[in-house]
């Protein structure tokens, strides 16, 4: 992990705005503390991974439905990739939608992310860097990438290819 930790004390020393996605997170709005915090500070390693050139490179590799590169919809709004995860809303997923093995779900282009929040708390537990490549999934879904095609494994294998 010591690209990680250099990539995160880049982002320190850079002022970034990765720094801003700590345990506070205001866009995080689940109910239950220990899954908000578990939320915020996978949001925060999520901000550290989309700070990476190399994981900003998912950007170029991933088009929405039309054929427009998720790096286009990121410029048009005006926001570097880890402020754009500041401007995405986590709330509590409908119990229905957390009956399968649902980590996290939204629709391309919202900026809404329903979260199964005790399901996430136990993948913080078990695989942090996993749960915070769901957020950056959840986060390419925002910017307009569809599924299936890609699936949902393998829009999660290029992230942890990239990004960690
Ligand atoms: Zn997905």
């Amino acid at each position: 992990m010591g690209r990680r930790a250099a990539v995160a004390a880049a982002a320190l020393a850079l002022g970034s705005a990765a720094a801003g996605a700590g345990i506070d997170a205001s866009n995080v709005r689940l109910v239950h503390n220990s899954e908000r915090f578990a939320v915020a500070r996978a949001l925060g390693g999520a901000a550290r991974m989309l700070g990476d050139p190399e994981c900003q490179a998912l950007l170029d590799e991933f088009a929405d439905a039309s054929g427009r590169p998720l790096r286009a919809t990121l410029q048009g709004s005006g926001l570097r990739a880890p402020e754009y995860l500041d401007g995405i809303f986590f709330y509590d997923a409908p119990p229905r939608l957390c009956e399968a093995s649902t980590l996290a779900v939204t629709m391309p282009g919202s900026r809404a992310v329903l979260v199964c929040g005790s399901r996430f708390v136990r993948q913080m537990e078990r695989n942090v860097l996993h749960a915070e490549a769901i957020l950056v999934h959840e986060a390419l879904h925002s910017l307009g990438l569809g599924e299936n095609p890609p699936s949902s494994d393998y829009i999660t294998e290029r992230i942890r290819a990239r990004c960690e």
